[in-house]
């Protein structure tokens, strides 16, 4: 809490290789797999899919997703 010098912290919850899960349907995107439906190359973090990228199986928007703890 005393340390400020990391103003984006929050940001650093989803890093290159953070996995994420729909909260609807439980897909799970991992970055090292890309996404087949959506033509996204293995090694895509999270943060860099499209815009208009939604889940491959219910379409929910990436908003949905939670970040998974390994
Ligand atoms: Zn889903």
């Amino acid at each position: 809490m005393e340390d400020a010098s990391a103003p984006l912290d929050r940001q650093a919850t989803t890093g290159p290789t953070t996995r994420l899960e729909c909260k609807i349907c439980w897909t799970v995107y991992d970055p090292t797999l890309g996404d087949d439906l959506w033509q996204i190359p293995p090694g895509t973090p999270f943060a860099d899919l499209p815009a208009h990228w939604t889940c491959p199986n219910c379409s929910a928007e990436k908003k949905n997703f939670l970040v998974l703890d390994d």
